[in-house]
């Protein structure tokens, strides 16, 4: 009895297939038979009543009944085989799906507010003895001298160079703030009792390193410092966390000192190649006196001018490896230095 069942394509065309008694095929051949491009089989397979069959199947097979409909159905590649995944996303997609969440921004409230109760070097709780930088900002001096020891500053500090660039400040406890791990202010100004946690101004006086309120400097007028009674100028109040241009302001101040220092010093170091050293500079001490003091202004030495008696000036002077200008060039194919110079 001819065996006859029908094939739904993927078109939703219904083919009838009849099957003779005789006839034996796999459902591969008669895949196949059916698609236009032998290339595409592995692309389709068949289904029946919801459930795939294999492409070994043989034909007759019990499976299929007279007259039942068997669907070609196209596979559909790619995905994880979960379900979840149809191959069909974009990259993008994955990429934003497995990004590292960013960090949320930076409370400006929270870094102003643990700049102040922090070291600005090493972040850790500040404790006493803490020291400012001539920016006005706040330092255990432990963490800072230790880093400076180390060379360990990042550049930002780079103006700290010793520790003439450090003022130690003394700073007054909250009364029954003595643990390191409590939250929130650990220090206050000692007249006024506001507390030193970045939301009032405060001054560090420079001379005497006592640090105040702002308001308790503008409230008591006076020219000694409210602690110690030591008399300080307005140019001794250093901003303690200055805003931007208070910070511009202290650079500014920090550079002029820095200049005016280098100038003295250099004042300093001229009068004495003046006064001293170069009274001396005569005949054959020249040689001494001219290295010496080379740095000062003095007239260069030259080996010409110290020859022996008797010598040839320009023989006695190509001893020395300065006395010639060097013929030698270097190329790109060979250092061709001069013996001694490379
Ligand atoms: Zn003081």
């Amino acid at each position: 009895m001819q065996l006859q069942f029908f094939v739904r394509s993927p078109t939703h065309q219904t083919l009838t297939v009849t099957l003779e008694p005789t006839q034996s095929l796999t459902l591969r051949h008669l895949k196949s038979s059916l698609l236009p491009n032998p290339r595409s089989v592995s692309s389709f397979y068949f289904s029946l009543n919801g459930k795939p069959l294999s492409d070994s199947t043989l034909l007759p097979n019990p499976q299929i009944t007279q007259l039942s409909t068997l669907f070609l159905l196209p596979r559909i590649c790619g995905g994880g085989g979960d379900g979840g995944a149809t191959g069909a996303e974009s990259r993008d997609c994955y990429l934003k799906m497995y990004a590292d969440k960013k960090p949320d921004k930076i409370d400006p409230n929270e870094k102003r507010l643990g700049k102040w109760l922090n070291c600005a070097l090493s972040y850790e709780p500040l404790r006493e003895p803490c020291v400012i930088d001539k920016l006005g900002n706040i330092f255990n001096k432990e963490s800072l001298v230790e880093a400076l020891l180390g060379k360990k500053l990042p550049k930002e500090f780079r103006h700290i160079r010793g520790l003439k660039d450090m003022i130690n400040i003394k700073l007054s406890m909250i009364p029954g703030k003595e643990s390191e791990a409590a939250d929130g202010a650990t220090f206050q100004c000692p007249i006024t009792g506001l507390e030193f946690n970045g939301k009032y101004k405060f001054f560090a006086l420079r001379n005497c390193g006592h640090v105040f309120s702002a308001k308790a400097l503008k409230e008591v007028k006076s020219s000694a410092c409210l602690v110690c009674h030591k008399e300080f100028v307005e140019s001794d109040k250093m901003v303690v966390n200055g805003s931007e241009e208070e910070v511009a302001a202290l650079r500014e101040r920090m550079e002029g000192e820095k200049v005016k220092a280098g100038k003295e010093k250099k004042k300093r170091g001229i009068d004495v190649v003046d006064g001293k050293d170069c009274g001396k500079l005569e005949g054959n001490e020249k040689l001494e006196n001219g290295k010496k003091s080379s740095n000062g202004g003095v007239k260069k030495f030259r080996a010409m001018d110290v020859a022996p008696a008797n010598a040839t000036k320009e023989v006695y002077a190509s001893i020395f490896t300065s006395s010639r200008k060097s013929d030698f060039k270097e190329t790109y194919m060979c250092r061709s230095l001069p013996l001694g110079r490379n």
